[in-house]
């Protein structure tokens, strides 16, 4: 199949950052964008060509959104399978595809592929009945993370689980949906891996990345990740297996558990552009929407390298804007950094309003850098 050429439209499903950002790379390229999102005001909205305010399984606007566009991708993995029918339909070309978005909209199916790539994840056992449930604690010593087979994101469907009672409230509490209970993984660290797969097969893989969370949302990260070399290549490695294995068209991230002596453990994958990425668009060769929209208009990846020694991105969250507006005057004394800010007009506790993007010679000093340009921004800082 041809690459698309400039004057193409894309078709985004999900109007959020990580939509807006494939949006900006797309235009850049000379593309036309459409996104489909319920929000009017949704940050890609705010910059499309095209903005279709509908909910992502209302057949007419997916059908609308079929007929202006020749590549459809999507920015979160909860899209209902039902709204890819109209772009098959109509001949226009989709990835990641069906498959992939499938495996990775259901921790199921996603840790059974996994597994039958010879990938190790924590221990998991599906939960359907009450039974499957008993029977899992008592494999894993009675505790647990229980989730939601789907729809879980940021830590929401999950639940630590203690004993049979307890679990078995907590499985009701989510609607005694189908769901996964996993062992509890004394992990050092968490740690992501970026990759980029073109329609011919070739992948790129970033340097890892370093996540740290604050109530399961990420906060922090850095890259390269302050782990083993030996550790770095397994992570690389597995992320271009399974990659490969899902067929996947279009920037993935998987993300890994690393065990205190070294050895990785695959958590989840995400397929689609993510936020431990977010510090590619000003420290990479290229930014993983760029490769993103490259690869899912049909293009080849592109070397996927840092061009700073050490990189780390800050997350601001609605949070600090509790007292007010952030001194944004006082980034002006923070050269090293770059902020980005995704449009969004209300700022609510744990939403992911922009991030704070920085470099250094060495990931520490990187670190510090974000830490210290975002605790400057808070209205008591001095
Ligand atoms: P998830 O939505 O699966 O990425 O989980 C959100 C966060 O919960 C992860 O980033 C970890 O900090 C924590 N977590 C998830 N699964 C486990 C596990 N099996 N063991 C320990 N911590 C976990």
């Amino acid at each position: 199949m041809k690459p698309l050429l400039p004057g193409a439209t894309l078709g985004i499903l999900g109007g959020g950052q990580l939509g807006r950002y494939m949006a900006i790379v797309a235009q850049q390229r000379g593309y036309r964008v459409a996104v489909l999102d319920p929000q009017e005001d949704a940050p890609a909205h705010q910059v499309a060509h095209y903005r279709i305010v509908a909910a992502y399984d209302d057949p007419t606007a997916l059908g609308q959104l079929a007929e202006i566009c020749q590549a459809v991708t999507f920015e979160f993995e909860n899209v209902p399978a039902s709204s890819l029918e109209p772009f098959q339909k109509a001949g226009v070309r989709i990835h990641p595809g069906a498959k992939a978005l499938a495996i990775c909209q259901d921790r199921i199916l996603e840790k059974t592929a996994i597994n039958a790539c010879d990938i190790e994840t924590a221990r998991w056992a599906p939960i359907r009945t009450e039974a499957d449930l008993y029977g899992a604690l008592e494999r894993f010593g009675e505790t647990g993370i229980l989730k939601t087979a789907r729809s879980g994101y940021d830590g929401k469907g999950q639940a630590k689980v203690r004993g049979t009672a307890h679990a078995i409230q907590a499985w009701k509490a989510m609607g005694a949906v189908e769901c996964v209970l996993e062992e509890i993984v004394p992990f050092a660290m968490e740690c992501s891996v970026l990759a980029a797969r073109d329609v011919e097969g070739n992948c790129f893989t970033h340097p890892v990345c370093e996540n740290m969370h604050t109530h399961h949302i990420l906060d922090v990260t850095v890259s390269p990740a302050r782990v083993s070399e030996s550790a770095a290549r397994a992570m690389r490695s597995r992320t271009a297996r399974i990659a490969q294995e899902l067929d996947y068209v279009g920037h993935l991230a998987v993300e890994f558990f690393v065990l205190p002596d070294g050895e990785v453990l695959v958590n989840e994958i995400a397929p689609r552009p993510h936020n431990s990425g977010h510090l590619t668009i000003d420290t990479a060769t290229a930014s993983q929407f760029e490769e993103h929209v490259r690869c899912v208009t049909g293009w080849p990846v592109l070397p996927y390298e840092m061009n700073v020694q050490a990189a780390a991105m800050s997350n601001l969250l609605g949070d600090a804007w509790e007292g007010g507006e952030p001194r944004w005057e006082r980034l002006a004394e923070h050269p090293d950094v770059r902020l980005h800010l995704y449009g969004k007009a209300e700022a609510r506790p744990g939403r992911k309003m922009g991030h704070i993007t920085g470099w250094a010679d060495c990931a520490d000093e990187a670190e510090r850098v974000v830490r210290n340009a975002r605790e400057a921004l808070k209205q008591d800082s001095v």
